[in-house]
């Protein structure tokens, strides 16, 4: 298997990205990847507000894929997130959903037990649910820092991308150009406070390639659901784009007439939401594969 080391990484998504190295649809790759704040916070004494931002949200890679172009779809099958021992989460007073209420720049180390599957924060244990915080492709145009999520991918902070979770991509440039990064050990939908559990992982992945297939927005299919991951502005923006693609798919895939996908959509799909800090806002629209499943869906997928 590659693998591919956290000191090759990125800082945006652009349309001229240059590969590490190339891969085939079909192979596997292990990614290292650092933390979001790129091993700059360690301990509780390092501080959020006093470490360099030029340097945060590395996305390691990117990859080539060969024989991926405009017009296809990507899809990144997470096999394994193995987190490291330690994470740290932050709050920064003017940040995250409750910015009064924070007086002065806090940073905390939540300790893992990956053998129990548990991490511990003020006592409390929780379980692990490692998930990739950055993941996505080079874009057809513009400059994307990796701390911004959109139709690229990039920060989606979506918690279902996560080990058995397919991530399909529109390849946007020649090769797609997969980068990813900011693990997290466990982060609840929202992220409030503006951190998961961020930690550095080894994170493995199988690359698939759909000829002449495309999405608006990123797909994830889990074992159980399809969703559209939508980042806008606002999260009212959110609902609307990722629920019109949803809708749209169910009318392609199951052929029923638009206003009927709406009924179905309304009586079985559900809104989630990803983050809201990002400082865009994303919102997935999840349907169960057993009301679309996803040969229909690919195939909806394939004029689209
Ligand atoms: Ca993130
Ligand atoms: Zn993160």
């Amino acid at each position: 298997m590659k693998m591919i080391s956290s000191d090759h990484h990125v800082y945006a998504f652009f349309p001229e990205m240059e590969p590490v190295l190339e891969i085939s649809p079909g192979d596997r790759i292990l990614f290292e990847t650092d933390d979001c704040f790129a091993g700059q916070i360690r301990s509780e004494k390092d501080l959020c507000t006093e470490i360099n931002f030029d340097y945060v949200n590395p996305a390691t890679g990117p990859v080539a894929v060969s024989g991926a172009g405009k017009g296809d779809l990507l899809g990144v099958t997470i096999e394994d997130v193995e987190v490291g021992k330690q994470a740290v989460s932050v709050v920064v007073p003017g940040a995250g959903v409750l910015p009064g209420r924070v007086g002065a720049p806090v940073t905390r180390t939540v300790m893992i037990d990956a053998e129990k599957g548990t991490c511990t924060f003020a006592g409390i244990t929780l379980p692990l649910k490692p998930m990739i915080g950055v993941i996505g492709v080079a874009p057809e145009e513009g400059t994307f820092p990796t701390g911004t999520p959109g139709a690229h991918g990039g920060n989606m902070d979506t918690s279902d991308i996560r080990r058995g979770t397919t991530v399909w991509f529109s390849v946007r440039r020649e090769g797609a150009m997969l980068a990813l990064g900011d693990c997290h050990a466990v982060m609840g939908d929202g992220e409030i406070g503006c951190s998961g559990a961020e930690v550095p992982a080894k994170v493995t992945v199988k690359l698939d390639l759909v000829k002449g297939a495309s999405s608006p927005w990123p797909l994830a299919v889990t074992e159980k659901e399809i969703m559209v991951i939508a980042s806008e502005d606002t999260l009212d923006q959110a609902v609307a784009s990722a629920s019109e693609v949803m809708t749209d798919l169910v009318r392609k895939g199951l052929g029923i007439p638009f206003e009927d996908a709406l009924i179905l959509c309304s009586l079985s799909m559900d809104l989630r939401i990803g983050q809201v800090v990002d400082p865009k806002k994303t919102v997935r629209a999840v349907m169960p594969l057993s009301v679309l499943p996803w040969e229909k869906a690919k195939a909806a997928l394939s004029d689209w």
